[in-house]
C-alpha cells in the first residue's frame, strides 16, 4: 500500500532529530550515523503478506465477492498479541489502511476476497446450500511458527450465498464471539480467533430494532467445514471431493499422505480432533448452541460462536440457543451430536474412501468407531484432572454420575464448584464450598467422598504438579453469560469499559485477580439470562 514509512511518534521527529544531531556533529565532530538510528526513525511499515491457497483452487469453491462501503468504520478493539504471533505489523494495523482491512474498505494487495461454498445439515434438516452469506475470506497469512492462517472478515455484507440475508453482523453478536473465542484460546481449547472488531458506522435490522452493524475479523487455521465436504458429495462432484481432501491433507494433515489410505486417515484424524475438542468443552461447562454440520470445522478447532454460553448452575439438559427447543445440543448430548456430524462427513467421504461401495461403508464404519473411545480417554483426563485425582484404580464414570446428580439437585454453578473444590485442595476452608449446597450435610458426604478418592497420605491437600493441574483444568473466570449481556448492553449504549475489561480478565483466566472478584461470581437470580440468539 501507498503509506510505506511509520509515522515518526511525537519527539522522534526526523527533522527535529536531524537538527540536534547537525549541532551534535559540529559540536563535537562525531558522525551522525552513531547517533540516529535510522531504522528506528523510518520503520518501513509492512503491509500484510497475503497468499490466496483456497482461492487457487477450481471456481467451484468459492465465490468472488467485495466487501460492502460503510460510512464511518471505528476500530473497538486489535488483539495486538495474535497480530504479532501472526506476523503482522501492529503500527500498520493501527493506521488507516490497516482499519480499511479490517472494516473492508481498502483491500491491501494481494488480498483476494472469496466467499467460500459449503452446505450443511442445519439442527438435522438437509440444506443443500449454505455459504459463506455474511463473510468473507480476505486470504491466508504464514503466522511466525510457519502456520497458515486464514483471515476472514465476518459481517462485511452480502455475497452471492447471502440469500435472504443482509449479510451483516450486529455488535452484539461479533463482541459475543470476541469475548469468547479469546477465552477458549486462554483455556487451551482450539479455537478459531478474533483479530479485531470494528463498528462499521451502520446501523442494522434486527428483531430487537436498529442496532450498531460490526465486523469481526476471524482468524483459524482454515474455515473448511463438514459442510464443505457435504456440498460436494450432494452434487455428485467426486472429482472436487478428491480435490479438497488434498488440499486438506496438504494444507492440515500432511502426516497422512504416507498411509495406505490417506482418505481413510484424514478421516480418522478429523474424527480425534472432534472427539479431543468436545470433551474439552465438557470440562469447562461450555454449550457450543449451534452444532450444524457446516459450523463444524475439520481442523477441530471451535468455531462460529452463535448462541453459545458457559453453564451456570449444573443440569446435563442444559440449553441456552433460543432456537434449540428440544435440546439437541444440550450440554451432555454434544458428543453424540459430535459423532452424528461426523457420521455425515464419513458418508460424505464414502465416493473417495474406496472404489467399492461395501468396503467404503466398512472404512467409514471402522473410522466412527474410533470415536468413542477417544472422547472417553479425553473425557476422563479432563475430569480426573478438574477433580485433582492422580490415581487411577477408581470408578470415574460412578463418581462423575454421582457428582453430576449431586451438582443437578444442590442447583450448584458449574464453574464455582469446581474453583472452590481447588481452593480445598489448595489448603483453604470448606466454608464456601459447603455453602453452596443445600444443606451443609450433603456438601460434607460428597466431600467425604472425595477425600476417600484423593488418597492423599499428608491430608486433603493436593500439591505440585498435581495442583497445578487441577488449578489449570478449572477456570477462575469464565465469560459469564450475564456479564456478556451487561457488556453487550453497555456496548451498545456507547460504552465498551466491561468489554474491555472482560477481554483483559479473561487473558489469564486461571490467575487470582483482585480487582476482578465480581466477574468470578454465578448471577444473581434477577441476573440469570436464559436464552441466547444466532449471531444472525
Ligand atoms: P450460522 O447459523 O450463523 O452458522 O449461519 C448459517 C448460514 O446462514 C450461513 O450460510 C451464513 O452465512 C448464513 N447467514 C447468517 N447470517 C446471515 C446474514 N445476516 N446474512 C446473510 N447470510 C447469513
Ligand atoms: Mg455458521
Amino acid at each position: 500500500m501507498r503509506d510505506l514509512f511509520h509515522t515518526p511518534k511525537v519527539g522522534k521527529d526526523p527533522v527535529f532529530l536531524c537538527a540536534t544531531n547537525l549541532i551534535f556533529l559540529v559540536k563535537t565532530g562525531m558522525a551522525c550515523s552513531c547517533v540516529i538510528d535510522w531504522q528506528q526513525i523510518y520503520k518501513p511499515m509492512r503491509d500484510p503478506q497475503f497468499n490466496n491457497s483456497y482461492a487457487s483452487l477450481s471456481d467451484r469453491f468459492y465465490q468472488r465477492a467485495l466487501p460492502e462501503t460503510f460510512p464511518n468504520p471505528t476500530l473497538i478493539v486489535l488483539n495486538t498479541a495474535l497480530a504479532e504471533n501472526m506476523d503482522l505489523d501492529v503500527d500498520w494495523l493501527n493506521t488507516t489502511q490497516g482499519l480499511g482491512m479490517l472494516s473492508g474498505q481498502d483491500m491491501p494487495e494481494g488480498a483476494d476476497p472469496i466467499a467460500m461454498a459449503y452446505a450443511g445439515h442445519q439442527f438435522g434438516g438437509w440444506s443443500p446450500q449454505l455459504g459463506d452469506g455474511r463473510a468473507l475470506l480476505l486470504g491466508e497469512i504464514i503466522a511466525k511458527d510457519g502456520t497458515r492462517l486464514d483471515v476472514q472478515l465476518k459481517g462485511s455484507g452480502r455475497t452471492p450465498f447471502s440469500r435472504g440475508g443482509d449479510g451483516k453482523a450486529g455488535l452484539g453478536p461479533v463482541l459475543r464471539e470476541y469475548i469468547v473465542s479469546e477465552a477458549m484460546h486462554a483455556y487451551g481449547v482450539p479455537t478459531t480467533r478474533a483479530l479485531a472488531a470494528c463498528l462499521t458506522g451502520a446501523t442494522i435490522l434486527r428483531q430487537e430494532g436498529e442496532i450498531a452493524g460490526a465486523i469481526l475479523t476471524r482468524v483459524a487455521q482454515s474455515h473448511i467445514r463438514i459442510g464443505t465436504f457435504q456440498y460436494f458429495y450432494a452434487r455428485g462432484d467426486v472429482e472436487a471431493l478428491a480435490e479438497l481432501s488434498d488440499y486438506v491433507i496438504n494444507r492440515h494433515f500432511p502426516d497422512v499422505k504416507s498411509a495406505k489410505n490417506p482418505y481413510d486417515k484424514m478421516l480418522k484424524t478429523i474424527i480425534a480432533r472432534q472427539a479431543k475438542l468436545i470433551a474439552k468443552w465438557m470440562g469447562l461447562g461450555f454449550i457450543h448452541g449451534v452444532m450444524n454440520t457446516d459450523n463444524m470445522q475439520i481442523v477441530g478447532e471451535t468455531i462460529d460462536y452463535g448462541p453459545c454460553a458457559f453453564m451456570d448452575v449444573f443440569h446435563l439438559q442444559k440449553t441456552f440457543s433460543s432456537i434449540d427447543r428440544r435440546g439437541r445440543y444440550a450440554w451432555a448430548a454434544q458428543p453424540s451430536m459430535a459423532l452424528w456430524n461426523l457420521s455425515q462427513l464419513a458418508q460424505a467421504l464414502s465416493p473417495i474412501l474406496d472404489t467399492d461401495e461395501k468396503q467404503s461403508a466398512k472404512i467409514a464404519q471402522s473410522a466412527l468407531e474410533t470415536f468413542h473411545s477417544i472422547f472417553q480417554t479425553e473425557m476422563n483426563a479432563v475430569f480426573r484432572a478438574k477433580f485433582g485425582f492422580t490415581h487411577m484404580d477408581m470408578d470415574l464414570d460412578r463418581f462423575l454420575k454421582m457428582t453430576f446428580e449431586t451438582m443437578t439437585e444442590h442447583e450448584i454453578d458449574f464453574t464455582l464448584f469446581f474453583r472452590r473444590l481447588t481452593k480445598i485442595a489448595n489448603g483453604h476452608d470448606e466454608d464456601a464450598f459447603l455453602h453452596m449446597f443445600n444443606d451443609p450435610y450433603s456438601g460434607k458426604e460428597w466431600l467425604s467422598l472425595w477425600k476417600k478418592e484423593i488418597k492423599r497420605e499428608e491430608g486433603n491437600v493436593v500439591a505440585g504438579q498435581d495442583l497445578a493441574v487441577m488449578q489449570f483444568a478449572n477456570p477462575i473466570f469464565i465469560p459469564r453469560n450475564h456479564r456478556i449481556e451487561e457488556c453487550i448492553q453497555n456496548a451498545l449504549g456507547g460504552d465498551f469499559t466491561l468489554f474491555h475489561r472482560l477481554v483483559q480478565t479473561l487473558k489469564m483466566p486461571f490467575t487470582e485477580q483482585d480487582e476482578n472478584t465480581d466477574l468470578e461470581m454465578a448471577p444473581r437470580q434477577e441476573e440469570v439470562v436464559q436464552h441466547t440468539f444466532c449471531g444472525t
